[in-house]
C-alpha cells in the first residue's frame, strides 16, 4: 500500500486483477475501465457462453442503477434494448389444478418507465457486460491460488502455469470461490436442503401448447400439495438481441435468443428420494422426466407446457446461503458477489447485490487511485457498506425461500436465527 510518512494516501497507479468474469466481475471491470483504472479479468470458462446460464435474471431498481453507473452509455443502451418487456410488477400463486390462490402486486419506484430494466436474459447480459472489454478479459484462465509479495502486491496463479501480478485482487469467482477457499476456508455457504431444477421453455411452444393467458405475463408460482413447487417467469425481449446489436453496436458479437419462460421446480431433498450424486448426474432429459413424474397429477395445461421444455438448458442446483456474511481482512484481496454472500435464487437478488458491490467497490478503488484514501481504508469502507445491503438482501431471499418452500423445509437456518 502506498502512503506517505504520515500515513496519508497518495495517488497511485493501480492494477486490479479480477478473478471471475461473471456478472459482478465484468460489471466492476466496466466501471474501472470507464474511470481509467487498469483492470484485467481472468475467467475460467473457455468462452462467453457455456451451458446452464440461459436463464432470466430479475433486476431490482438498485441493481439497474448500479449497472447504469458502471456501463458506458452505448452498453447501457444495449442493456435497455434487450431487457424484458413483459413484466407486471406482480406475482400470481396457483395450486396444482390452476386455481388462483393469491396475486399480490408490488410497488416499483420505476413505475411504468418504458426504459426500465426489470429482468434480463443472463447470457445476453454477459455479452452486454463484455462489450468493449476486448483485451481486458482473458477466457480459459482458471485461477488456482495467490501470494502476497514483499512489496504489498498480489500474484495470481493459473492452472495453465501462467501468473499475473497486481495491486488488488478481487474475488469475483462466485459461490464456489477458490480465492475464498484459500483465505477464508470456514466461510463456505451452507446447504439449505432445497434442490431446484432450472429449465427453459420456449415461449412460442408454451403458448401454442395452451398456457393460460394469466400465466403469460407475470411471475407465477404453482404450489403442489405434496411439497413440489414450480415457478414460471417470462422473458420477452424488447428487441431480439441480434437486432439490438445491429442497431446500437454493429459488429459486436452477441448470441441470438428467443422469448422463453424460465422454469424453477423445487423441493426439499427429503422429497427427492435419491442421493445428490444421482440428481446431479442426470442430464436434461432425465431431469425433465423427473419433473414430469412429480407433476403427473397436475393440471393438463401445465403438463403440456412442461413437455415443451428445452432439455439442453436444464440443470439442477443445491440452494445455499452464506450466513452470517462476514467482511474479509481489509487489504489487497477484496471479495465481491456470491464469493462473499451466496443467497438463494428465490429472492432474485444475488446478481443485483453483486452489481451493487461492483459499483461501490469501483468508487472505492477510484478514490485509492486518486490518492483520496488508502487501499485498506477503501476495502474496509466498501465492505462496511456491502455488509448492510447484502445482509438485507440475504434476509429477503431467505424469507422468500421460506414462504415459497415452507419454513420447515429449510435446513440449517433455525440455529442461525438468533
Ligand atoms: C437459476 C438461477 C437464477 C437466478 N436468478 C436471479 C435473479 O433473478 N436475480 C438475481 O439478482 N440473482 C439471481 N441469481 C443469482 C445470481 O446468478 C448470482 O448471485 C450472480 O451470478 C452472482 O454474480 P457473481 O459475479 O458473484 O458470480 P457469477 O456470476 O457466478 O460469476 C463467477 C464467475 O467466476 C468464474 N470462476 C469460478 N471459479 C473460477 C476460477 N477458479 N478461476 C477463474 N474464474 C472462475 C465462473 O466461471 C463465473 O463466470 C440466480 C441464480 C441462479 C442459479
Amino acid at each position: 500500500m502506498k502512503a506517505d510518512m504520515d500515513g496519508r494516501a497518495t495517488p497511485r497507479d493501480l492494477r486490479v486483477l479480477v478473478i471471475g468474469g461473471g456478472i459482478g466481475g465484468l460489471c466492476l471491470a466496466q466501471g474501472l475501465r470507464r474511470a481509467g483504472v487498469d483492470v484485467r479479468v481472468y475467467e475460467r470458462d473457455a468462452a462467453v457462453h457455456r451451458r446452464n446460464q440461459g436463464y432470466r435474471l430479475h433486476i431490482s431498481p438498485e441493481g439497474e442503477q448500479a449497472l447504469r453507473e458502471c456501463l458506458p452509455p452505448e452498453a447501457a443502451a444495449l442493456l435497455t434494448a434487450t431487457a424484458n418487456s413483459r413484466y407486471g410488477y406482480g406475482m400470481a400463486v396457483y395450486d396444482e389444478r390452476l386455481a388462483e390462490q393469491w396475486s399480490p402486486r408490488f410497488t416499483d419506484p420505476r413505475a411504468d418507465d418504458p426504459d426500465k430494466v426489470d429482468a434480463v436474459d443472463r447470457v445476453t447480459l454477459r455479452y452486454v457486460l463484455l462489450a468493449g472489454l476486448d483485451g481486458i478479459v482473458s477466457f480459459g484462465k482458471q485461477f488456482t491460488g495467490y501470494e502476497l509479495t514483499a512489496d504489498g502486491e498480489v500474484t495470481a496463479r493459473f492452472a495453465d502455469g501462467t501468473s499475473a501480478t497486481g495491486s488488488v485482487l478481487v474475488a469475483a469467482d462466485g459461490v464456489n470461490s477458490t480465492v475464498r477457499a484459500q483465505c477464508r476456508p470456514a466461510d463456505r455457504p451452507r446447504d439449505l436442503g432445497i434442490r431446484t431444477i432450472f429449465g427453459r421453455i420456449p415461449m412460442a411452444d408454451a403458448v401454442r401448447d395452451g398456457l393460460p393467458g394469466t400465466l403469460q405475463d407475470r411471475f407465477t408460482w404453482i404450489m403442489g400439495t405434496d411439497g413440489h413447487k414450480l415457478g414460471l417467469m417470462p422473458m420477452v425481449f424488447r428487441v431480439p438481441p441480434e437486432e439490438a446489436v445491429a442497431r446500437l453496436w454493429p459488429g459486436l458479437v452477441i448470441e441470438e435468443s428467443e422469448d422463453y419462460f424460465m422454469s424453477v421446480f423445487s423441493m426439499h431433498r427429503s422429497l427427492l428420494g435419491m442421493p445428490d450424486e444421482e440428481l446431479f448426474a442426470m442430464d436434461g432429459a432425465r431431469l425433465w422426466e423427473l419433473v414430469r413424474e412429480r407433476t403427473a397429477r397436475w393440471d393438463p395445461h401445465l403438463r403440456r407446457i412442461l413437455a415443451a421444455a428445452s432439455t439442453d438448458a436444464t440443470f439442477a442446483v443445491a440452494v445455499r446461503a452464506t450466513r452470517p456474511i462476514e467482511p474479509w481482512e481489509p487489504g489487497p484481496v477484496i471479495p465481491l458477489g456470491d464469493a462473499v454472500h451466496a443467497m438463494p435464487p428465490s429472492g432474485g437478488v444475488g446478481a443485483n447485490t453483486a452489481v451493487r458491490d461492483a459499483a461501490v467497490l469501483c468508487r472505492a478503488l477510484v478514490a485509492v487511485e486518486r490518492g483520496a484514501v488508502s487501499l485498506e481504508a477503501a476495502a474496509a469502507s466498501y465492505q462496511g457498506e456491502m455488509l448492510k445491503y447484502a445482509t438485507e438482501a440475504l434476509n429477503t431471499s431467505l424469507e422468500v425461500a421460506r414462504w415459497s418452500l415452507g419454513r420447515n423445509d429449510l435446513d440449517d437456518l433455525d440455529d442461525l436465527d438468533g
